[in-house]
């Protein structure tokens, strides 16, 4: 059967398998099989499953697919232990997985859509526009084809700060979530995955209102309005106020703590003014700031506002990070992570895609 017409089991929540067993009248514990198989023992063929039948296997593998990318290149960094994974779906899109090893754990930061239309203006990735949305399966198996490779224990964290905008692709996010938090799926758990969002309020509340109580980070930039509306338009339709009354909301209900990307930019949000309004908008939920050097986009041949972006030097965000933790407010420095390859924060763009 030509795989157009095949059914993607990858991707597949439990209650979908059942349904999908019980529909060409198979047993329910099928699915957990099946299951166990995709996501657990990382098979992506159907001869693995040793405890089905041989002639459901056959079955299986005529009517069904296991894999929905392709692995077709992987850079190391030579400074770091960071790998930048580039996959090809189905239709010859490319998307960008990185893997990030720290002393404590190794994160993962997956794809959720084949470019992103929210056009960050300091984001290499909004620069090459938006193509699609990703599948399930293919959200799946950047993760389950990374730990294939590297050792599925090796894989600690996900992070959805890969390429895309997590809200935008929500039902697809929430049912990857659901399956890597899944009671059988052996490994992750909710408090190790944290979805990033540039803000999109009524997602926020969705996700609240689920059971999936995963951690969130919210890509601050500027804690002005007309600066964000400036480098990041999705601001002008959800504005910063908009999103932090939902995020205090979301902070106290689910009991965790917001987490505030904040790139640095030189001149633009590294200022005096900036450290006092931070200071305020801290002051009103529990949250911590990491910020972010801001990574070189010239290999996308940036315009307008994008050309004139400037990082902020290394001195001056120790400073700015002091000066906050002055007014007692939590401040991570992200370490820069696999620049030379561009698979750094914001670098991630297939110009092949
Ligand atoms: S920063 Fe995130 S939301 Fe903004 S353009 Fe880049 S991928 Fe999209």
């Amino acid at each position: 059967m030509n795989k157009e017409k095949k059914i993607a089991l990858k991707g597949l929540t439990l209650s979908e398998l059942e349904e999908y067993f019980l529909s060409i009248n198979q047993p329910k514990f099928r699915a957990h099989q099946v299951f166990n198989w995709m996501y657990n023992h990382l098979s992506f063929d159907f001869a693995d499953m040793r405890n089905i039948s041989k002639e459901l296997r056959n079955n299986l593998a005529e009517t069904c697919f296991l894999q929905t990318l392709n692995l077709v290149n992987t850079q190391n960094s030579a400074s770091t232990e960071t790998k930048k994974y580039l996959f090809e779906t189905h239709d010859g899109k490319k998307i960008e997985s990185v893997l990030i090893p720290e002393k404590d754990r190794n994160t993962l930061c997956i794809s959720t859509q084949v470019g992103c239309p929210l056009d960050c203006k300091f984001c290499a990735t909004g620069l090459m526009g938006y193509k699609r949305n990703l599948s399930v399966g293919e959200v799946v198996d950047q993760y389950l084809l990374t730990a294939k490779g590297a050792g599925k224990e090796k894989i600690t964290n996900i992070v959805y700060m890969g390429m895309g905008e997590p809200f935008l692709n929500f039902e697809t996010t929430l049912k990857s979530i659901e399956i890597f938090t899944h009671e059988l799926t052996k490994g992750l758990s909710r408090t190790r995955i944290t979805v990033s969002t540039a803000g999109i309020p009524n997602k926020i509340k969705e996700l609240m209102e689920s059971p999936f109580r995963v951690k969130l980070a919210f890509s601050l930039h500027s804690p002005f309005e007309e600066v964000r509306n400036r480098i990041m338009p999705i601001n002008k339709k959800y504005s910063l106020h908009e999103n932090l009354t939902v995020l205090k909301t979301y902070a106290q209900k689910t009991r965790t703590r917001i987490t505030f990307e904040y790139t640095m930019l030189k001149d633009l949000n590294d200022r005096d003014i900036d450290v006092k309004e931070l200071t305020r908008i801290c002051s009103k939920l529990p949250c911590k700031i990491n910020l972010i050097p801001f990574n070189s986009i010239k290999h996308m041949s940036p315009a307008g506002i994008s050309a004139e972006l400037e990082p902020t030097p290394i001195n001056s965000i120790y400073k700015f990070a002091d000066k906050l933790r002055n007014n007692n407010i939590t401040v991570m420095i992200r370490e820069t992570q696999g620049d030379d390859i561009a698979a750094a924060c914001g670098q991630l763009a297939s110009v092949f895609a």
